[in-house]
């Protein structure tokens, strides 16, 4: 891969043993990691392609610790990375060699549940779909559901603005997150909302759900928790032309429906998941949708018909509807496990995401047919149709010498594509490393000013995951932010007006 990440600091890494011993003083026992090989399963997120062992690995084990560590490293110029369980699939939890790893998954307690407010208050370590384990006996559960939900921790989702299939109803993170405890930089525990939907003052929930780990350190969560619905059915519509499917989904969302879900795949990806689960999908079709309806069963009724009607009308040649609890979550099985399912097809493949309007997808299949053409691999499409959120899977063979640059520049197109088309460069797996370079494509240089003004606000020496989702980070100073450090001015040799 060809991203460069800042070259480390030599004068940091000189003072590894310093350091290593002074985080054993904050966090004692088995917290600290330094061993060569056993900093080796740190060394790459869901981004394999990308991989750096980190200085030291530290493992907090409460909120008191998170800012006694990120005080010292604050205080000895040494940068941090967090991390939750390390499924990014943009490098935003890819290591520095003169970094710590900051892992937050000893952070795993659900502290407290009130159905009466409908929340959750948790740990950053707890994983996704715990939370919905946690309250599902009492009739409940947790809405956003990245197919990664086993293994995400809420902690990386709140970072990643994370998405999934029933988002499309209920929102992205950012709609179900009522509060947060972050850590600053500095070592500074801040409270930012609460047990209430709007809370006070400037929307800095807002700002911290989506920030990639560079603003501060989540160290508690409070979530929504939502009652679960009376009735839930999926249907499964086949096209035979992707162009109805599409164009099916639009006039889904413009006839005022709202389903609980609705994903579509295309032929490669249906041949891959129905070998991989075998559920029934049909397989004479060129794109598949499923869409899930929920609420009182006369409303899923009325709109399973209405749908059904609307699919029709742009060609739809099957239509199956899920007659047990059991069948609705088969159905689903196949897209949970697209991405695993098209491990079959070839030996690997890189999985973007990006997001257009829902009426250009037909354009952008065919464009990406050309693309596919043009660099010699092939593409299966699985998509959070309704929210026009594409996740391309580029099929390449990694022992093949070139193949995965081909694959690197062929998901650059893609990306490039979405952006030209009125779309954007992410939905939901974030900036990282990935898209780094790409922001540019997208945002101004005075756009991406005023985006890093943020950081400043938040971490002026820049020490919080640097390297990650800015093409260039600039110096704080540079930018007009002044932060005066123990009556140092930072930069004394650049002029001041
Ligand atoms: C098979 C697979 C399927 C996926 N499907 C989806 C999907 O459907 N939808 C989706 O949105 N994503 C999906 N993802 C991507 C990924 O799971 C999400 O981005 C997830 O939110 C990352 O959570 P994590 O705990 O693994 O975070 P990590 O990978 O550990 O970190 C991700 C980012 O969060 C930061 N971070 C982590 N914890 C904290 C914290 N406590 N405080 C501050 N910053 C923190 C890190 O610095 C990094 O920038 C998928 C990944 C895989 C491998």
């Amino acid at each position: 891969m060809s991203l460069k990440m800042p070259e480390p600091d030599q004068a940091v890494l000189a003072r590894r043993t310093e350091i290593v011993a002074a985080l054993r003083a904050i966090v004692p026992g088995e917290g600290v990691i330094d061993d060569v090989d056993a900093l080796r399963p740190y060394e790459s997120d869901g981004l394999t392609a990308y991989r750096q062992p980190p200085m030291v690995v530290v493992l907090p084990s409460d909120t008191a610790q998170v800012a006694a560590v990120l005080r010292w490293c604050h205080d000895n110029g040494v940068k941090v990375v967090p991390r939750g369980s390390g499924t990014s699939l943009s490098g935003g939890a890819l290591p520095l060699a003169d970094g710590v790893l900051l892992g937050l998954g000893k952070l795993n307690r659900v502290l407290g549940i009130s159905y009466e407010a409908r929340l959750a208050v948790v740990q950053p370590g707890v994983t996704n779909l715990a939370i919905t384990r946690a309250v599902e006996e009492m009739g409940f559960y947790y809405a956003p559901d990245p197919s990664s939900q086993i293994a995400c921790s809420i902690g990386g989702n709140i970072a990643e603005n994370s998405g999934g299939v029933h988002c499309l109803k209920y929102g992205l993170t950012t709609n179900n997150v009522l509060g947060v405890e972050l850590v600053t930089m500095d070592g500074e525990i801040v409270r930012i909302g609460g047990e209430t939907l709007d809370p006070q003052g400037l929307d800095l929930l807002g700002v911290v759900v989506g920030s990639e780990g560079m603003l501060g350190v989540v160290t508690e969560v409070t979530v929504r928790i939502l009652p679960k619905p009376e009735t839930a059915r999926a249907v499964l519509i086949g096209f035979s032309t992707v162009e109805g499917a599409g164009q099916c989904v639009a006039d889904v969302i413009a006839g005022g429906i709202i389903p609980a879900g609705m994903e579509m795949m295309d032929r490669p990806a249906i041949h891959a998941a129905e070998a991989f689960v075998n559920v029934g999908y049909p397989l004479d079709v060129e794109a598949l949708l499923i869409v899930e309806l929920d609420g009182p069963e006369a409303e899923c009724s009325h709109l399973i018909g209405e749908i059904e009607r609307i699919a029709l009308a742009n060609g739809a040649v099957s239509a199956r509807i899920s007659q047990s609890e059991e069948e609705r979550v088969a159905f689903w099985a196949g897209r949970k496990a697209a991405f695993p399912a098209v491990g079959r097809l070839s030996p690997d493949y890189y999985c973007m995401d990006g997001t257009i309007p829902r009426r250009r997808l037909p354009d952008v299949l065919d464009a990406m047919k050309e693309l596919s053409a043009h660099y010699g691999l092939g593409v299966a499409n699985v998509f959070h149709a309704g929210d026009g959120n594409l996740h391309p899977l580029i099929l390449y063979d990694a022992n093949v010498p070139g193949e995965l640059d081909k694959a690197e520049a062929f998901g650059n197109d893609i990306l490039r594509l979405c952006v030209k088309v009125g779309g954007v460069l992410t939905g939901e797996h974030g900036v990282g490393v990935e898209k780094r370079d790409l922001m540019p494509e997208m945002f101004s240089e005075t756009d991406l000013r005023h985006q890093q003004r943020l950081k400043c606000a938040f971490d002026p020496e820049l020490l919080l995951n640097p390297g990650k989702v800015f093409p260039t980070l600039h110096r704080c100073a540079e930018l007009g932010r002044m932060h005066v450090h123990r009556g140092q001015v930072p930069f004394p040799e650049l002029p001041r007006f």
